[in-house]
């Protein structure tokens, strides 16, 4: 395979040879490993950078026919977009929910649109890395707007706003008990949280619900990186299609309010090293378990730890250590 090749057919926008580059990224083979980073290395710097949106919710709050109208009202304008899915039970099963029915019809045959669903990998950091070398191949082939989606349970969405720009919540109509169900962390990570389903007879439900979380988000500590204003909480129907326009339009302005005051970049900085730190985490996990003879080491402080002969900190510093002794 020519990889200057590729790495040109992508930045020309062409959508098999994006899908061709995340076949490559996917694969845990070796050589597709190393042609994968030779890539990244051709393509680093290439093309615009995108707005990268993450996008959160439980089962059936709405997210696909969210994706759909709001992806198709921007495509509407004209813009690129590419949808990325985070699934973490496909990690544990190995298949995917996001990636098994049929959404995003009307997107996913527009020309302007990409979607790729969940891979099946067997870590959540597996799944992650593999992520954001998507999002900088979308990037490199010049989509606008990156949505990376994700099933609100588990740590996925702390992993989807580490790797985005804007953090946006999509939540159900539902009543005040209910809104206790909403993990404080979760509040925290989000710019703008979208209470879906706000048409017919679930509109008055929709807006008590949007003021309960207004009231919430108040509470919160304030983040420097916002205006005054933000994180901000407002009623959607991706059914219908209303308040996605001003959706867009809120995000946008706390976009453009982050770049101008410095913040933008800081929170891409911030999160490159996050993910550099990510990186040797898993590096130094994969000396851990890829060895036999580690395997066995830790196996054997384990039992003298259980066993009571070696307390876990000592034993832990042994390990490491000769973890170190390894890499030379
Ligand atoms: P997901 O599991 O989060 O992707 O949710 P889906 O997009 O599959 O939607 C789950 C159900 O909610 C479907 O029956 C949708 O038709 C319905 N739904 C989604 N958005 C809206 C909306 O804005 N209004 C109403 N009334 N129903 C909606």
């Amino acid at each position: 395979m020519d990889i200057d090749e590729l790495a040109g057919r992508i930045r020309n926008g062409e959508r098999r040879a994006l899908a061709r580059a995340i076949t490559l990224v996917e694969s845990t083979r070796e050589d597709h490993r190393a042609l994968a980073v030779a890539l990244g290395e051709r393509l680093a710097g290439a093309g615009m950078q995108a707005l990268r949106l993450g996008l959160s919710g439980t089962p059936g709050v709405g997210k696909s026919t969210f994706i759909e109208s709001f992806g198709m009202m921007l495509v509407g304008q004209g813009l690129k977009v590419a949808v990325l899915a985070v699934d973490p039970s496909s990690a544990r099963s190995g298949g995917s929910i996001l990636g098994d029915k049929t959404r995003m019809e009307e997107l996913s045959r527009h020309p302007n649109a990409f979607i790729r669903p969940s891979p099946s990998q067997s870590q959540l950091g597996g799944v992650a890395r593999r992520t954001r070398e998507v999002v900088a191949l979308c990037e490199a082939a010049g989509y606008d707007v990156v949505l990376i989606e994700t099933v609100g349970v588990g740590q996925s969405e702390t992993m989807v706003a580490e790797m985005s720009d804007l953090f946006l919540l999509l939540l159900a109509p539902a009543g005040g008990d209910e809104l206790q169900g909403v993990k404080r962390g979760i509040m925290e990570i989000a710019d703008l949280i979208l209470v879906n389903k706000a048409d017919g007879e679930l509109k008055p439900v929709a807006t008590r619900t949007c003021a309960d979380y207004s009231g919430a988000l108040h509470l919160l500590r304030k983040r420097p990186e916002d205006p005054a204003d933000f994180p901000k909480a407002m009623t959607v129907s991706a059914v219908e299609g209303d308040g996605l326009e001003r959706a867009w339009a809120e995000m946008n302005t706390l976009a453009d309010w982050r770049r101008e005051h410095g913040f933008w970049e800081a929170r891409r900085a911030r999160q490159a090293r996050h993910w550099f730190e990510e990186e040797v985490r898993l590096g130094l996990l994969a000396r851990l378990t890829g060895s036999p003879e580690m395997r066995r080491r830790l196996d054997g402080f384990g039992r003298r730890v259980a066993a009571g002969d070696l307390a876990p900190g000592v034993a832990a510093k042994e390990m490491l250590h000769l973890l170190g002794a390894g890499s030379a």
